[in-house]
């Protein structure tokens, strides 16, 4: 019998252990690949389905043994502070590098770089003063959307400025960020994308086919694949996905949220991660994402990045509804992150996938009106 005689099985460190380092840590199960998490909490949902070190991100005492036990580290949070990601990288691989985290941790410096990739985006300015930002909203006008920098997301560390006369309120709510803001102009998007893309160490790229995602409050709440009459902005957005990963020599998966106005993509955010618009890869793609950032990330070849079809993801905020529906649909497939209910906290998705829009239409009716979510399912069955 011929082969190759295996090696030790390969540790890939994941940094967070939420549900996105719990879905790594399931795909990476069947390619023989060892999983190990970090996180302060000593409940992380991923610590259900892979070993957890418990230790905070200046914890180097403990960072310093997890270094020692992984072949490769990667991150399911985009937030691990700069340095604690620099002071690994001494220590052992890091994907993606340092310095493509540090670019999508600041809303300012991932802007200036989509435009120099030629990404467009809504018009910005940076605020670090109460005097800025009146000279912004001058530049910009309302409506506006004041952000933090670092550390917002899913629509936190936000304010809309509806008029000009909301300035003092936005600054209220936002002026003592130690970080410094951003002035976004409000942009009356037709409808939000996002393209989901992987690299590897030896610069393979692939992306999905783009997702078109619905948001409530800020938060994803569906997301249906591949996103209905692209056409041209598919090869768009991958152009643009590519100069992106090549410009910082990017390894493993990321996203790209976009909006489209006018026929125009304009550059939203970058998730140096997967990405919650990408979880129907799990069941709708040939490849997942999650598979194929531990197959970038450890230096093996990619799997296919086609839609074996169609799928709908319906994201659970707060609490979970009920299993049943889902998994007595044809082609349902039921996530449950393990976590405790929580107002505004992500506890799980369903995903369900069809051959055609039709039915596909039909399975997404069937599950809403079981779960009493026709409002939530309500923009996707427009789209289909
Ligand atoms: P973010 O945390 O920046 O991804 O924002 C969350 C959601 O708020 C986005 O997915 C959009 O639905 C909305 N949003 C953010 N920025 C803008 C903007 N400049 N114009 C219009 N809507 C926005």
């Amino acid at each position: 019998m011929s082969g190759t005689i295996r090696q030790k099985q390969p540790v890939l460190g994941i940094l967070g252990g939420g549900q996105l380092a719990r879905m790594l840590a399931i795909a990476a199960a069947p390619l023989g690949v060892k999983t190990l998490v970090v996180d302060s909490a000593p409940d992380a949902c991923a610590g259900q389905v892979a070993p957890l070190r418990v230790a905070d991100w200046t914890d180097y005492d403990a960072l310093a043994k997890f270094a020692a036990e992984v072949d490769v580290v990667t991150f399911d949070f985009e937030n691990v502070p700069a340095d604690t990601a620099h002071w690994l990288a001494e220590r052992a691989a890091v994907f993606p590098n340092p310095r493509a985290l540090a670019v999508a941790q600041d809303r300012l410096a991932e802007k200036t770089l989509f435009r120099e990739c030629g990404l467009h985006t809504p018009a910005f300015e940076a605020v670090d003063t109460r005097e800025d930002l009146d000279r912004a909203l001058t530049k910009i006008g309302a409506p506006a959307i004041l952000k933090t920098r670092r550390l917002g997301y899913d629509g936190k560390g936000q304010f809309r400025i509806k008029h000009l006369k909301d300035a003092d309120a936005a600054w209220a709510a936002l002026g003592s960020n130690a970080h410094g803001l951003i002035l976004e102009a409000f942009v009356p998007f037709e409808r939000e994308l996002s393209v989901l893309a992987v690299r590897t160490r030896d610069g393979d790229f692939r992306v999905w086919p783009l997702t078109q995602n619905w948001h409530t409050d800020g938060v994803l709440s569906l997301s249906l694949a591949p996103a209905p009459d692209v056409g041209a902005l598919q090869s768009r957005a991958e152009a643009l996905a590519r100069t992106l990963a090549e410009r910082l020599d990017y390894v493993g998966v990321f996203a790209l949220e976009l909006f489209v106005k006018d026929g125009d993509l304009l550059g939203n955010e970058m998730a140096p991660r997967v990405h919650n618009s990408g979880h129907w890869t799990i069941e709708g793609a040939i490849a997942s994402q999650f598979e194929n950032h531990v197959r970038a990330v450890l230096g093996l070849p990619l799997g296919d990045t086609a839609a074996r079809g169609l799928s709908a993801m319906f994201n659970w905020i707060g609490e979970l509804p009920d299993a049943v529906p889902v998994m007595a649909t044809v082609d349902g497939h039921w996530h449950d992150y393990g976590k405790q209910s929580r107002p505004g906290r992500k506890v799980g998705h369903a995903t369900v996938c069809a051959t055609d829009a039709k039915v596909l239409a039909a399975r997404i009716g069937e599950i809403a009106r079981a779960l009493n979510r026709e409002e939530q399912a309500a923009p996707g069955l427009q789209a289909l």
